[in-house]
């Protein structure tokens, strides 16, 4: 028998994000803790205000089988759940044999201290990724000139506007979908987005395809970097903000695990 998942909206959200924050330092430390604790190298590409920009890297114990995954989050400053999944998947410590990962576990630290989207000079970072005007994108496309190029990118957002979870796919090399898996794994645990129009785009089950070519958008998210630049496959996952911090932390790991079972073990 199909269990049907109950999780209360807060209705928290008018306006904006209005929900549970975090204590960006305090999660910050325990990231870098954790990360060193399981044998990743840690370093600083930036700075942003009193934070370093930093980038996680693991190696893999299966070369011949390797696949190369970066994943990232806390860019936007009013999404508390990746930093936090980010350090429960860091403490976990589950990964396939064959991968090796690249994480920036938060991109916009300043942004968290003030609970607001952008950075602390009032720029919303994702959308600086073609035109690099900001110090804090310029570092961070720096360090990604300097790493192989990623077989899978994974970015983890939320929406306070969403109905549930949903995903952005990107894969125009056509590449075997993870999309439904990763929306078959988080349904569990947080409720899927129903909507036929989320973000003015067609979405089905909580999927998105952007059918459209970066090079005709004005602005760049890092998604759109990343498929022009490092990635032929790729994920934004968006965890809905008007559900208990718990619940979108969840949604975004267990969609992590689903996305990284299917695609490393092979
Ligand atoms: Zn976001």
């Amino acid at each position: 028998m199909r269990e049907i998942l109950r999780v209360e909206r807060l209705g928290k959200n008018h306006g904006g994000y209005h929900g549970e924050t975090i204590d960006i330092r305090a999660v910050l430390r325990d990231i870098e803790a954790a990360a060193q604790h399981h044998g990743w190298t840690s370093e600083s590409f930036g700075q942003q205000g009193e934070f370093s920009l930093i980038a996680l890297h693991r190696t893999c114990r299966d070369e011949a089988k390797r696949r190369r995954i970066y994943l990232s989050t806390g860019i936007h400053g009013d999404e508390p759940a990746g930093p936090l999944a980010g350090l429960k998947l860091l403490q976990e410590n589950r990964w396939p044999e064959n991968a090796e990962l690249w994480f920036c576990p938060c991109l916009n630290p300043t942004g968290f201290v003030l609970n607001r989207r952008e950075n602390a000079d009032g720029k919303d970072l994702n959308r600086d990724y073609r035109h690099l005007e900001t110090a804090d994108v310029r570092a961070h496309i720096a360090w990604l000139e300097h790493q192989p190029r990623f077989d899978l990118y994974l970015c983890l957002h939320e929406d306070w506007e969403a109905h549930g979870f949903y995903l952005y796919e990107q894969n125009p090399g056509q590449q075997p979908s993870l999309a439904e898996i990763i929306i078959g794994a988080v349904q569990k645990v947080c409720p899927i987005d129903p909507s036929e129009i989320i973000e003015d785009r067609p979405a089905k089950n909580g999927i998105i395809r952007p059918n459209l070519d970066p090079r005709t958008r004005p602005q760049w998210a890092e998604a759109f970097y990343l498929i022009m630049n490092k990635a032929q496959l790729g994920y934004t996952l968006e965890a809905p903000s008007d559900f208990p911090l718990a619940t979108r932390a969840a949604a975004l790991t267990t969609g992590i695990h689903a996305a990284l079972e299917k695609f490393a073990s092979v």
